[in-house]
């Protein structure tokens, strides 16, 4: 395989492209090694002589793995292996069990690099934007690692008859949770969301995008190297449309991540069985730069918000709603930024954007843009595919004048375009961004805090964030992340996150009589005492 900075080198970029990051760092044959594939490959549950699927390393079109498939009678194996590993997990203390995660998250943090090579292998994002995953997964490794505790011990709770009644509310695990998790953030999806899963004592069967398959399983090799009992992570590979849905036949409770459209498939399936699910679903999300924004600040801001990871992020910004006063400052320090962005697919830090991760990406990607430009938009910035860099590099892109009826106004495009729209009150800017079926993630700019927390409580988000792209949010562990409306159902983080993972019991022991006609009373006078004691209780203000 060649150095993958080879061809950042090759070719000069037009004058007019984004430069080429400097070269540097290893080739993707020496990161990731036969050797280490044929490691990691033997975690996939696959029996039999599976069949096969090639990845390819999106920064150079070269050949990444050979992976084996798992078939529906796998899953069933995986299913039945969990299963049976789970209920000695779930008789360990909690603390026990978190303290998996506190060493899961330093040896994330030591090894680091091991993933990050792994991540920039199988996706093409630039180092900046894997290491977003490491800081993202050991957070949440933290929270939960400190914190499981707290939400999971059992809860006193109001009893039927005050100090006759005592009532608990406990928490069990749910059993064997289905996840299912798509490419785009191999680490923080495959394992952050499972972290408080095991924590709840569960056992997971995981079905990762073969694409990223990698990550995933080396992730698995870390936490069980932290102390996680190796048959208590499944993981299975296959054709999502074959795999995903015996995944969801024998799950206890599913946790999906991935499009809108799979998304509602998967609710569908979960529904007819009568279990839960918690979907993170697709965006549409909008960036709001009110008049009195600090405007360096904000084009810095919406660089990371819509190009990390070349866009290819559930909560990064495609729509930019700039206040008509300050529009034409704002747009020229924010094209001036993204021209400067250095494309660059070394396994280093110096790139500030790296490559989509596959071809159907970049044919999304290019129609979005193409078909906006055809039927009358502006470039502000970007606009073409970069084959001289590498397969699927395509320029971070600012659009101007885009309009209803063009796809990229209203569908995700998940790649590197931006477009821009002016308003002249924030009434405005809060209906054109509640304007999509979609609520994930907002962002809003401005230097009166107090005035951007009430502008984004009018927005129909599950996140929003003052002053910064999405970070902020997603990285505030303690607090729920999630979508409304198409963006999904349910919440990762904070105390939604994991006790999603458990059954509510309430365990109720009465003393003393029973609630029913007793100590001589008739019907009537229970029936009287009670009601005397109700009012009794709601004066005392009893909850
Ligand atoms: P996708 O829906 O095509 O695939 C996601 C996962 O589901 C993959 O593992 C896939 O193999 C599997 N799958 C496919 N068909 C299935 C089926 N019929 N039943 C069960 N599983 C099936 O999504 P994608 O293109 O891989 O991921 C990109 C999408 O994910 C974008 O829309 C993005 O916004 C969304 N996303 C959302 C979040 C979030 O937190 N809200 C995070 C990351 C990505």
């Amino acid at each position: 395989m060649s150095d993958l900075t080879a061809g950042a080198a090759a070719t000069e970029h037009p004058a007019t492209g984004n430069p080429p990051a400097p070269g540097g760092g290893r080739t993707v044959a020496a990161a990731v090694p036969p050797s280490l594939v044929a490691r990691l490959a033997a975690g996939v549950t696959a029996t039999g002589e599976p069949s096969l699927v090639e990845t390819v390393a999106p920064l150079t079109g070269e050949r990444l793995a050979s992976l084996p498939q798992s078939t529906p009678a796998d899953v069933e194996v995986a299913f039945e292996l969990a299963r049976r590993a789970q209920p000695a997990w779930a008789a360990l203390p909690v603390r026990r069990r978190a303290a998996v995660l506190l060493r899961f998250h330093d040896l994330l943090l030591k090894r680091q690099d091991e993933v990050l090579d792994l991540v920039q292998a199988e996706t093409g994002k630039a180092r900046l934007h894997a290491f977003e995953e490491v800081l993202a997964t050991a957070m949440a490794a933290r929270h939960y690692g400190r914190a499981a505790h707290g939400y999971l011990r059992d809860k006193r709770r109001g009893g039927a008859l005050p100090v006759l009644t005592h009532a608990v509310e406990a928490r069990r695990p749910k059993g064997v949770i289905g996840h299912i998790s798509p490419w785009n953030y191999p680490l923080e999806l495959s394992v952050g969301d499972v972290l408080p899963a095991f924590a709840a004592g569960n056992a997971v069967v995981n079905k990762p995008d073969t694409q990223t398959a990698l990550t995933a399983l080396w992730a698995r090799e870390l936490l069980i190297e932290a102390g996680l009992p190796a048959d208590l992570w499944q993981v299975v590979l296959g054709d999502g449309p074959v795999i995903g849905p015996a995944v969801v036949e024998h799950a206890d409770y599913v946790s999906f991540t991935g499009s809108t459209r799979t998304g509602r498939e998967v609710a569908q399936r979960a529904a007819a069985r009568l279990v839960g699910a918690s979907l993170e679903l697709g965006g549409k999300n909008a960036m709001l730069v009110l008049a009195d924004a600090d405007l360096d600040r904000a084009a810095a801001g919406a660089v990371r918000a819509c190009f990390s990871s070349a866009g290819q992020l559930c909560i990064s910004i495609e729509r930019l709603l700039v206040h008509r006063s300050v529009a034409d400052d704002f747009l020229e320090r924010f094209a001036a930024r993204t021209r400067a962005l250095r494309l660059g697919g070394g396994l280093a830090y110096g790139a500030d954007m790296g490559s989509l991760v596959s071809v159907r990406q970049l044919e999304a990607t290019t129609r979005h843009v193409e078909e906006a430009v055809k039927a009358g938009a502006t470039v502000l910035a970007g606009g073409r595919a970069r084959p001289d860099l590498g397969p699927y590099f395509f320029e971070p892109t600012i659009l101007d004048g885009v309009t209803p009826d063009m796809a990229v106004c209203g569908e995700e495009t998940f790649g590197p375009v931006v477009s821009v729209y002016r308003f002249d009150t924030d009434d405005e800017a809060v209906a054109a961004a509640n304007s999509t079926p979609y609520g994930l993630n907002s962002s809003v700019w401005t230097r009166d805090t107090r005035r951007g927390r009430a502008v984004g409580a009018r927005l129909r988000t599950g996140t929003v964030n003052v002053n910064e792209a999405y970070a902020a949010a997603y990285g505030s562990i303690g607090s729920p992340m999630g979508g409304m409306g198409d963006s999904g159902l349910g919440r990762r983080h904070g105390a939604e996150g994991i006790l999603r993972f458990t059954e509510a019991q309430t365990v109720a022991t009465q003393r003393l009589m029973p609630i029913a006609p007793s100590f001589g009373l008739d019907d009537r006078q229970f029936a009287a005492v009670m009601t005397g004691g109700l009012r009794v209780l709601k004066a005392l203000r009893f909850k």
